[in-house]
């Protein structure tokens, strides 16, 4: 299953935007460790840039990242402005890849559909560390303005919302099905195995490649083998269409 980086903004001595009494990193943590329970739910494997109340520095959070070689990576913050009047939820990428933009634009769309936002700003560009240095598709999302009175509320009474609306996006990405806690969460699905290897860095050449072809690609380590793996499907007929659309590029594929 997909390894996801969860980046905590600021923390320790670097309090982030403060607020009407509160401060960004106290927010983010809290919002983020939700986003860690609903996605270990679901059975990804996530890895945070902190786990408490301290502050890494922005290149020990990408290497970080880069080092587990995680599948994707979503930096938490709020956002803030002197003009108290800003408000909404934006979210940032380095470049306009299509794995960046489809998990931005994911993400995104469930806080939107959710109504979790007082305006949408929409997927935005921008030279931040985490998502220039990160190797793979990486976002920052900028849930809502601390500094506004009317965001602050959602970034205070919505935090489970916002936690449940972002695991809903990584999870729409990688396009498997969110499952509420009553809901069980075990049944198949079928993921396309497209190679096994030794080495983890031949298993990640084949990734890379994958997903510089727009495909989800995550690695799974099970008896000593590193396997690349693309999609999950409740479906075996839609397993079976991705394969074929492999195979017809040229790649041997089978359906676990
Ligand atoms: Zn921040």
């Amino acid at each position: 299953m997909p390894k996801v980086f969860l980046d905590y903004g600021h923390g320790g001595g670097d309090p982030g935007a403060v607020a009407g009494g509160y401060k960004e990193k106290d927010i983010v943590l809290a919002i983020g460790k939700r986003v860690k329970y609903h996605l270990e739910r679901h059975s990804f494997s996530v890895i945070e840039s902190r786990s408490g109340d301290t502050n890494p520095s922005l290149e020990s959070r990408s290497n970080m990242a880069n080092a587990n070689y995680v599948d994707v990576a979503v930096s938490l913050h709020c956002n803030s402005f002197t003009d108290k009047t800003a408000q909404g939820v934006e979210i940032y990428t380095y470049g306009q890849g299509n794995r960046e933009i489809g998990l931005a634009k994911a993400i995104l769309n469930q806080i939107i559909k959710a109504k979790l936002y007082t305006k949408n700003r929409g997927v935005k560009q921008a030279n931040f560390h985490m998502v220039r240095e990160i190797k793979t598709a990486s976002v920052l999302l900028e849930m809502a303005f601390i500094s506004n009175a009317e965001d602050r509320k959602i970034l205070l009474n919505k935090q489970e919302q916002l936690a449940i609306s972002i695991t809903k996006g990584i999870l729409n990405f990688y396009e498997m099905r969110y499952y509420n806690e009553k809901q069980n969460t075990t049944e198949k699905l079928y993921k396309v195995q497209v190679g096994a290897f030794k080495e983890r860095a031949n298993a990640e050449r084949l990734a890379n490649e994958l997903k510089s072809k727009g495909y989800s690609t995550y690695i799974t380590y099970t008896e000593k083998l590193y396997k690349v793996q693309v999609g999950a499907f409740r479906e075996k007929a839609n397993a079976e269409r991705l394969a074929n659309e492999l195979k017809s590029k040229g790649y041997s594929t089978y359906i676990v």
